[in-house]
C-alpha cells in the first residue's frame, strides 16, 4: 500500500516547484494576510512556509495528511463552482507531500486555540505520528518539509544535480502569487549552509497595495517601466498590466509573462501565442511584459484537467482567444491614435 501510494502521490508532487506550490496555495486558501517561504539549502534540506491564515481545526489534525481528505467540499456539486475562493480542492497534496518528504511537520493554531498552538507531525503514509501543544505566537500554519525525495533516489539526484536550477525555477513560479495577490504580504528567504538566512523578495501587502507595486517590489522600478493598465469588461474581464505599444524593457521578456484564470495561474500557451503576436505586429520584435487575469464564470471553466490544476480548460477556449486578440489589437491602436 505504501509503494502504491507513492507511485500515485508521484504526480502532484514532482519537483520543488510542485511543493512550494502546494504549500502556499493552501496558505492562500486559509484566508492569509502574510506569508513566508524559507529554503534551507535552496530547499534541499527544508522548505518552510508560514502563514496567519484561519488554522486547522483540532477536529482535522488526524486527517489533514490522508488522502483525499480536504476541508474545502462539503459537498460535490460545489465541484463547479469551486476555485471561486479555493485554489485547492482535491486533498491530495498534503498527502502526497509525506510520501516524499522525510518528515512533514505541521504547527497550527486557529484564533479558538490562540495562545496554545499544536505541533503535529505525520508519517510516510499521513498518519499522525505525534502531537504537542507548543506556545510561541503562531496565529495561522506553519508547515515544514524536511528533505523531499529523500526517499526516491532518482528524484533525489535529479534534485541536487539541478538545485539552483530548480530552486530558480520555483521562486519564478512564486512570482505569479506574490504579483497576482496583492492583499498578501509574502516574503521570499533561503537559509545557506551555514545557517544564515537571506531575504529574497517580499511584497508589502495590504489593502492599498496594487499589482502594479508588487511588479516594482519583484523587479525593482523597472518592473514598471513602459507599463500601462489593461482593463476590459464584457462577460469576461481580462484585467493586469501590459507593456505599452513603444517601450517594453527593450528586449524580450518572455520571462515576465502571467495568466491568471481567477487568480489561479494557467499554463495557456495559444493566449500567450496571441498576445505576442499581436504586440509584435506594434511593437516589431519584443514580447511584452504581461500580467493578466482572465475573470471567466465558473461554468466556463475546468479547473479539474490534471493534478496541479496549471491546465485548465476553458469552453470557448477559441472564441476567449478571438475577443483577446481582437481587444488587445483595440487597445494598442487607441494607445496609439
Ligand atoms: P486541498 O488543498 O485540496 O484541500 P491539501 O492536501 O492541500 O488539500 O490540504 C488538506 C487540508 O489541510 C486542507 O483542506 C485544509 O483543511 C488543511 N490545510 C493544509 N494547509 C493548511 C493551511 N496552511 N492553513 C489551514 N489549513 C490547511
Ligand atoms: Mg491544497
Amino acid at each position: 500500500a505504501s509503494d502504491i501510494h507513492r507511485i500515485t502521490s508521484g504526480q502532484v508532487i514532482t519537483d520543488l516547484v510542485s511543493v512550494v506550490k502546494e504549500l502556499v496555495e493552501n496558505s492562500i486558501d486559509a484566508g492569509s494576510n502574510k506569508i513566508d517561504i524559507t529554503y534551507s539549502n535552496y530547499g534541499l534540506d527544508l522548505i518552510e512556509v508560514t502563514d496567519d491564515g484561519r488554522g486547522i481545526d483540532p477536529a482535522d489534525f488526524e486527517l489533514v495528511c490522508l488522502k483525499h481528505h480536504t476541508s474545502k467540499l462539503s459537498d460535490f456539486k460545489q465541484l463547479s463552482e469551486i476555485g471561486v475562493s479555493t485554489l485547492g480542492f482535491r486533498g491530495e497534496a498534503m498527502s502526497s507531500l509525506c510520501s516524499i518528504a522525510s518528515s512533514v511537520i505541521v504547527t497550527t493554531c486557529t484564533p479558538k486555540q490562540y495562545p496554545r498552538a499544536t505541533q503535529l507531525e505525520y508519517n510516510h503514509m499521513g498518519v499522525l505520528k505525534n502531537k504537542k501543544v507548543v506556545v510561541g505566537g503562531l496565529k495561522g500554519t506553519n508547515v515544514k518539509i524536511t528533505k523531499m525525495f529523500d526517499n526516491l533516489p532518482v528524484r533525489k539526484k535529479n534534485l541536487i544535480k539541478n538545485l539552483k536550477k530548480e530552486f530558480h525555477k520555483s521562486v519564478n513560479f512564486l512570482m505569479n502569487y506574490l504579483i497576482i495577490y496583492p492583499n498578501i504580504r509574502f516574503t521570499i528567504f533561503n537559509t545557506n549552509s551555514q545557517g544564515r538566512k537571506h531575504l529574497l523578495m517580499g511584497t508589502k501587502g495590504g489593502p492599498k497595495t496594487t499589482i502594479l507595486d508588487n511588479l516594482i517590489s519583484v523587479y525593482g522600478t523597472n518592473g514598471a517601466y513602459g507599463l500601462v493598465p489593461l482593463d476590459i469588461e464584457m462577460n469576461l474581464k481580462f484585467s493586469g498590466y501590459i507593456s505599452n505599444s513603444s517601450f517594453g524593457l527593450g528586449r524580450s521578456s518572455s520571462d515576465r509573462q502571467f495568466l491568471f484564470v481567477n487568480q489561479r495561474p494557467i499554463t495557456m500557451k495559444k493566449y500567450l501565442k496571441t498576445i505576442n503576436e499581436v504586440y509584435r505586429s506594434f511593437n516589431h520584435i519584443q514580447n511584452p511584459v504581461i500580467v493578466l487575469n482572465i475573470e471567466l464564470d465558473y461554468k466556463y471553466l475546468d479547473v479539474n484537467v490534471t493534478p496541479d490544476k496549471r491546465i485548465v480548460m476553458i469552453h470557448n477556449e477559441e472564441l476567449i482567444n478571438e475577443v483577446l486578440r481582437n481587444e488587445l489589437i483595440n487597445f494598442y491602436q487607441k494607445q496609439i491614435t
